[in-house]
């Protein structure tokens, strides 16, 4: 097959990825090829559910209010798309990245927790993860494994006609703490929340020490995450932009390859891990 990579581009990877501090930061474009739809473009589920009502804390407690069979399809459609998803090449060639001591860490503003099952350690994630739960008390986490999310979204389905029996199957996968009593809810950041004080700041400490910020399948339109490339930029880091478009920031990357994550990502650990 035909590299998507130009010449130049390798060449231009050689010089300052090679024995340099790589980040990487990614967006819901790196995802895409593992069967999760993006944010923008409104693909799949984000064109069936509009996000200002879905993606927020108090638009799912009005739904659940007035219309509890939209939320049970909602909170089934979700899980449906994450217990499916696989990570692609993309996410195991920054796992390989890792091992090989290129790629430092990768700060990523997903929520599907394909980082981790391709085996990346150093994984910052600035807008949680759907595959735990955390207390509202004393916000201590579990992981909430993916048979049990799919257990759980076909006990939705199956109960969708009844508000009490959708509210026990709910209570039953978002418990309450047996320390402090409090409910447990997924662990990511829905609009109008703030991200994790540890996480951004970890973002940020990465960002201060490295040589090149790998952006992937990002729009770049999100901020705070949208803010971290210029911060690199502004410590001295070069940008590279991995995306299949252009985004808010491709202006002042220093190199832009335009492709598929699934396809140039390997290229790159091809040529770095040589
Ligand atoms: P976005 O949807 O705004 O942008 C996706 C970007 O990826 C676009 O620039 C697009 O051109 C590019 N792209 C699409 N397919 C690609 C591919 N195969 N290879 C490379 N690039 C590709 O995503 P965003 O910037 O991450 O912002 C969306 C927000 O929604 C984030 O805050 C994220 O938390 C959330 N989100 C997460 C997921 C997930 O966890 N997988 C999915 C959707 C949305
Ligand atoms: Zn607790």
């Amino acid at each position: 097959m035909r590299a998507i990579i130009s010449r130049q581009a390798g060449d231009f990877i050689r010089q300052h990825c090679k024995d340099a501090n790589v980040v990487c930061l990614t967006g819901a474009g790196i995802s895409y090829e593992s069967g999760i739809p993006l944010f923008r473009g409104k693909s799949g589920l984000w064109e069936k559910y509009d996000p200002d009502v879905y993606a927020t804390m108090d638009g799912l407690i009005s739904v659940f209010r007035q219309r509890h069979g939209d939320l049970a399809k909602f909170v089934f459609d979700f899980y449906s798309l994450l217990y499916k998803a696989r990570p692609n090449p993309a996410h195991t060639s920054l796992a390989a990245l890792e091992s090989a001591g290129i790629v430092r860490s990768v700060i990523t503003q997903n929520i599907d927790n394909l980082h981790q099952e391709a085996g990346s350690r150093a994984v910052i994630e600035l807008h949680g993860n759907a595959l735990r739960i955390r207390c509202l008390g004393c916000r201590k986490t579990f992981k909430f494994e993916k048979e049990r999310s799919k257990e759980m979204a076909e006990l939705l389905k199956k109960n969708m006609g009844s508000r009490m029996k959708l509210l026990k199957v709910l209570s039953r996968y978002f418990p309450r703490c047996k320390d402090c009593g409090s409910r447990f809810r997924i662990d990511i950041v829905l609009f109008g929340e703030a991200l994790s004080e540890n996480e951004l700041s970890a973002a940020y400490e990465q960002l201060a020490q490295c040589d090149v910020l790998l952006i992937v399948g990002s729009s770049l339109l999100v901020y705070p995450a949208a803010g971290l490339p210029l911060y690199a930029k502004d410590k001295g880091a070069k940008l590279i932009e991995v995306n299949t478009g252009i985004s808010a920031l491709s202006d002042i990357c220093d190199y832009s390859i335009m492709g598929k994550a699934g396809i140039v990502l390997p290229e790159i650990a091809g040529i770095l891990c040589r």
